[in-house]
């Protein structure tokens, strides 16, 4: 091949050090520390380094590589629409590729998810959910629906209104005060429930009914939207217990507030399905959506909008006025149309939903480990909770987090050859989802790589 396989790393990480300033992470790793990986190449589920050492990527990247590395023919479907029409916006024009796109889209999602407004990222998606849930409000006649409720310890984004409903107080107290309106409700943790800990169901019902006590103590007249992931990624994977989104739809549908599905993880595939919110049956008034849509072969994100939400817009002179130069950028749209294709021809979706209980018996079996405290997800994406004490669920306190997390384990799982994350916005946990095409024998290699590692952690 033509690829580029000899790097100066000391050369790169010289730069890096002297100009790179990395996300979310911390800059000492330049400054101090022994360097920072760079990632040259990918193919199908692995991934190399500027050392040319070669690793598993059990995290897609970042939950966003879902068909796999190295598909030439969505690098051809880029570099053939970059030649045709490189750019255009979506403002009061159109190109084929974003109206194709549009139309796939609101075919796969459910009820009558029909409209779709583009972006560039998952954060943006959220941010237009956002906006949008108080602009339809406004043009129904009741502008005092403002506020937006979320779980504790859930991730949105970090546009200042994603940050706002975002659930993690340390990403948030440094750009306090944020967009007003941002309310807390518990998650779907079972693991660490705090009422009804031996009956799932029970305990689904009472985090739910947590959201409509929230929405009366706030007043429902004040109440735009409810944001909830199908499965809650920050904190280490929580899936809704049985009857939890039923639930959640009664309440938003008594009180008048808007459900919206934040899918920028779990669309695509990650749960089986092309929108999760169909793996547990349930129709919000939006979907937003980005990662996996073109499985980061260009990026873009999307808002999926109900009939009624977009009605107000319909005719007349009414306009959201809202937008981004790049939004439903044509190449992006053209490889998300080309890598949607991937996904129906290679059976993506049947295959996670085929394999998904043989993953989780894979890392069940981690079980046996006395730092191994819970295993739960879906699909193909998976946390691991790590215990200091298994009998009483003890967590480790800040400094042995950061003493395991960040000084052995997010270390050792790489050198092992396992790129996934160490994670410590809730407790600590592994998280795990790798690319969608990979199998059995796959998931006994990560589980050899976790047991290894983790035997040694702690
Ligand atoms: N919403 C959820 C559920 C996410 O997991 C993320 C990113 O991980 C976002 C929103 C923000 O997406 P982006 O990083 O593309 O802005």
């Amino acid at each position: 091949n033509t690829f580029n396989t000899s790097f100066d790393d000391a050369d790169l990480q010289q730069k890096a050090k002297d100009h790179l300033w990395m996300h979310f992470a911390r800059q000492s790793v330049m400054e101090d520390g022994g360097g920072v990986p760079i990632i040259t190449r990918g193919e199908g589920h692995h991934i190399w380094d500027s050392t040319g050492k070669r690793y598993f990527d059990g995290l897609s990247g970042l939950f966003v590589v879902n068909a796999g590395h190295g598909r030439r023919r969505l690098a051809e479907v880029a570099a053939r629409q970059a030649e045709e029409l490189a750019f255009f916006p979506l403002w009061s024009y159109a190109h084929p590729n974003a109206i194709e796109l549009a139309d796939r889209l609101a075919g796969y999602a459910p009820g009558d998810l029909d409209r779709v407004f583009f972006s560039t990222g998952g954060g943006e998606a959220v941010e237009t959910a956002f906006k949008l849930a108080k602009h339809y409000w406004k043009l129904q006649g009741r502008p005092a629906k403002h506020k937006v409720i979320s779980r504790a310890v859930a991730y949105h984004g970090t546009p200042q209104g994603a940050l706002a409903i975002t659930g993690i107080p340390a990403m948030k107290e440094m750009f306090e005060p944020l967009v007003p309106g941002g309310f807390r409700v518990p998650n779907t943790n079972f693991y660490r429930a705090p009422e009804h800990a031996d009956d799932l169901e029970a305990f689904g019902l009472w985090a739910a009914n947590r959201i409509e006590e929230m929405i009366l103590f706030e007043g429902p007249e004040t109440v735009a939207a409810v944001f909830l992931e199908p499965v809650q990624n920050s904190g280490g994977c929580f899936p809704p217990p049985p009857g939890y989104f039923q639930r959640v739809r009664e309440i938003c549908d008594q009180y008048e507030v808007l459900l919206v599905s934040d899918e920028v993880i779990c669309a695509f595939g990650r749960i089986g399905e092309m929108f999760a919110c169909d793996a547990y049956g349930y129709v919000p008034d939006m979907i937003t959506c980005a990662k996996g849509m073109t499985s980061g072969y260009s990026p873009i994100g999307a808002t999926i909008v109900s009939d009624r939400v977009y009605e107000p817009f319909k005719h007349g002179q009414a306009s959201f006025p809202h937008g981004y130069t790049f939004g439903g950028h044509p190449v992006s749209a053209a490889v998300a149309l080309a890598n949607l294709d991937i996904f129906e021809e290679e059976g993506l979706n049947e295959r996670v939903r085929e394999n998904s209980p043989l993953f989780r018996a894979s890392l069940e079996r981690l079980l046996d480990l006395p730092i191994v405290g819970d295993v739960r997800g879906d699909g193909y994406f998976f946390g691991i909770e790590l215990v200091k004490d298994k009998a009483t669920k003890l967590t480790f306190d800040a400094d042995e987090s950061e003493r395991l997390l960040r000084g052995f384990l997010s270390k050792a799982l790489f050198e092992a050859g396992l790129y996934c994350r160490a994670d410590d916005r809730g407790d600590p946990v592994i998280q795990l989802a790798p690319p969608l095409t990979v199998g059995p024998a796959e998931f006994d290699e990560i589980e050899g790589i976790l047991r290894g590692v983790l035997t040694e952690a702690w």
